[in-house]
């Protein structure tokens, strides 16, 4: 059932949509706030007053308009607030300090070993935090959180990740409150794909409010937005496309159909043809960073013109493509964004083939085009997006913050 408003949560509302605004549009002016908001100009000169003192926004000057009135100008103070994205890859875990604008002010790169145990890599990305902004001059102060994205599934009842595949022993680690408590900085806790998506839209890099994000990374999968919110599903756990048939004539998958995701275009299984072609050594262990080491090997024979590498690279962009113009088609999509960790070894066979799988399966297409593009946060895309998670609770104006869930 809906739930109401009540005006502490109005005004909290009123202060972040500020915020927002002049993140997404440096130099907005008080008048223009008012515009934007529906606000009176006194209410949003009393919030630009506040969020002055909280060292968030600050005068970018006066401009002389005509008539000889001046107005006031805005902009962010990007290190008003910092937050810390831990980006948790069972190949390697990348850690990132962002500030308020959006920009990687440092970063730092773990090496993921999951056998030792939850234990230890807690203790580990808790100093790794500290150490990155100790070496920054970052105080507590200003930190926002930290943001953690990592592989599902996750619970978000308990903050917990549950039995992830990608990281044998991780049964039921409640990683958002023991590494708050360790830290004494609120956690934010979501699945990599969500987190993604999150990135994009906080960033003001995603191309539409309806779209689809590809995540190449170890693990495989989606994060969906709709009508500009991130959706979670009922568990958190929404944009695990594995299963989704990608090539309806590829390898019968584990779940017993033929050509899903999983069975024909995961990192193992592309490093598996391409052992089968000829192409590479199948590495003897399964390690996340061995195969991960294998599959670039392949992007590279691929991209110097070794034709069975590339057959293979092109046969997994076509299955992506066919995934995702089945989930274009059930949510009416117009925008599909790639990235993850994985997608630079990949981008251009997958920029070249992917807009052409989906405009051939598109349902709507004499409706509206689908925009295929690539992630406009690069490689930082993981650590960006984990870091996004504290300033989508904290500072970004959602719709959904006005109403409390009532039961
Ligand atoms: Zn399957």
């Amino acid at each position: 059932m809906p739930g109401g408003s009540n005006l502490p949560r109005v005004s909290d509302y009123n202060r972040v949509l500020v915020v927002d605004l002049v993140r997404r549009h440096p130099g907005i002016s008080r008048g223009e706030l008012a515009e934007r908001t529906g606000l009176t100009t006194q209410t949003v000169s009393n919030i630009c007053t506040h969020l002055s003192g909280q060292g968030l926004i600050e005068e970018g000057g006066r401009e002389a308009v005509d008539g000889g009135r001046v107005r006031t100008v805005y902009r962010i103070v990007p290190s008003g607030r910092f937050a810390v994205g831990v980006h948790i890859d069972p190949a390697r875990t990348v850690l990132a300090l962002v500030d308020l604008a959006g920009r990687v002010i440092d970063r730092s790169t773990v090496p993921m070993d999951a056998d030792v145990g939850p234990e230890r890599v807690l203790d580990t990305l808790t100093r790794s935090v500290r150490d990155l902004m100790a070496r920054n001059g970052v105080r507590g102060a200003t930190v926002s959180g930290v943001g953690v994205a990592a592989p599902g599934p996750i619970d978000q009842g308990s903050g917990a990740v549950v039995g992830a595949p990608m990281l044998p022993g991780w049964e039921l680690v409640r990683i958002r409150d023991d590494l708050a408590q360790r830290l004494g900085l609120p956690v934010e806790l979501e699945k990599d794909t969500i987190a993604a998506a999150t990135g994009e839209l906080w960033a003001g890099t995603a191309p539409s409010d309806d779209f689809l994000f590809v995540y190449l990374g170890a693990g495989t999968g989606g994060g969906v937005v709709l009508g500009g919110e991130v959706a979670h599903g009922s568990s958190g756990n929404l944009g695990n496309f594995g299963h989704t048939v990608g090539d309806p004539d590829g390898a019968r998958c584990e779940c017993g159909v033929r050509g899903c995701i999983a069975a024909t275009a995961s990192p193992y299984r592309l490093v598996e043809q391409a052992a089968g072609a000829g192409v590479l050594t199948m590495p003897t262990d399964p390690d996340p960073v061995v195969v991960e080491e294998a599959l670039a090997d392949l992007a590279d024979r691929a991209r110097s013109g070794d034709g069975r590498a590339l057959e293979i690279v092109e046969n997994a962009a076509r299955s992506f493509g066919h995934a995702a113009a089945n989930l274009v088609n059930l949510l009416d999509l117009d925008a599909v964004v790639l990235g993850g960790p994985n997608w630079p070894l990949f981008a251009e066979p997958f920029l070249r083939i992917v807009p052409g799988v989906i405009e051939d399966l598109h349902l709507f297409r004499n409706v509206h085009g689908v925009r295929v593009v690539a992630s406009g946060l690069g490689d930082d895309v993981g650590p960006i997006g984990a870091a996004s998670l504290v300033f989508a609770q904290a500072v970004t104006a959602r719709p959904s913050l006005l109403t409390a869930r009532v039961g």
